[in-house]
């Protein structure tokens, strides 16, 4: 059965590195694509990795009641649009969210069927080193990174499944199984 998977963890935890894998390896899931006001990153491509739109264009969507969840943070917005989900899971496709905490929140309080993943990496001084290398924000953007990892940390007993993102392989393999037995279950 298809399902709704919620994956979170601090930015710089791996998630997009798994996902990445997870969707080329794994049949019938699909990525939820998020709408965002942040800047694209090199690599990544507008209506592939997020939505980008600007702050009034956001604020539309609000106004039309066409996001499923969103949040405000580092300065940004970033928000789930419910037509990434229901035709698929209709369909029979799964799809993955990729979101942070607050946001996780609001789904499960929608979506109580929806399946919470937490991925980390294995201490906070190798997520510092992941942040870094990925070399993808100023010191600020990354000092702010790290105070919401924490802040995010605390929030994974919420869910039902944790990665810890070590070895990148396994961390895919994990992914995979935990998608493969929650899709195997008729309900929860
Ligand atoms: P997130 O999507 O959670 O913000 P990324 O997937 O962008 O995280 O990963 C952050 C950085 O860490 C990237 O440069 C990525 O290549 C690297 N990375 C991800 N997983 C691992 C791993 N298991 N071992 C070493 N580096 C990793
Ligand atoms: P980044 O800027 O590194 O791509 O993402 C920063 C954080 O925003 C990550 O924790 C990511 O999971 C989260 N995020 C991405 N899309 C959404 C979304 O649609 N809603 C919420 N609430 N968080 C999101």
């Amino acid at each position: 059965m298809a399902k709704l998977f919620v994956l979170s963890g601090p930015s710089g935890a791996g998630k997009s590195s798994i996902l990445k894998r997870v969707l080329d390896e794994v049949p019938n899931v699909a990525f939820s694509v998020s709408a965002t006001t942040r800047e694209p990153r090199p690599g990544e491509i507008d209506g592939v990795d997020y939505n980008f739109i600007t702050p009034d264009e956001f604020r539309a969507l609000i106004a039309a009641d066409a996001l499923l969840e969103y949040n405000e943070h580092f300065d940004t917005y970033y928000g789930t649009p419910r037509n990434e989900i229901t035709d698929r899971l209709a369909g029979g496709i799964s799809v993955i969210l990729d979101i942070e905490t607050n946001g996780a929140r609001q789904v499960f309080a929608k979506c109580p069927d929806a399946v919470g993943v937490f991925c980390f990496p294995p201490s906070f001084e190798i997520l510092e080193e992941r942040l870094r290398g990925r070399d993808t924000d100023s010191e600020d953007k990354i000092q702010k990174r790290l105070a919401k990892a924490r802040e995010e940390y605390e929030e994974r007993s919420k869910y039902s499944y944790q990665i810890i993102n070590d070895e990148l392989e396994e961390a895919v393999e994990r992914f995979k199984c935990i998608i493969e037995r929650e899709n195997n279950e008729k309900t929860k």
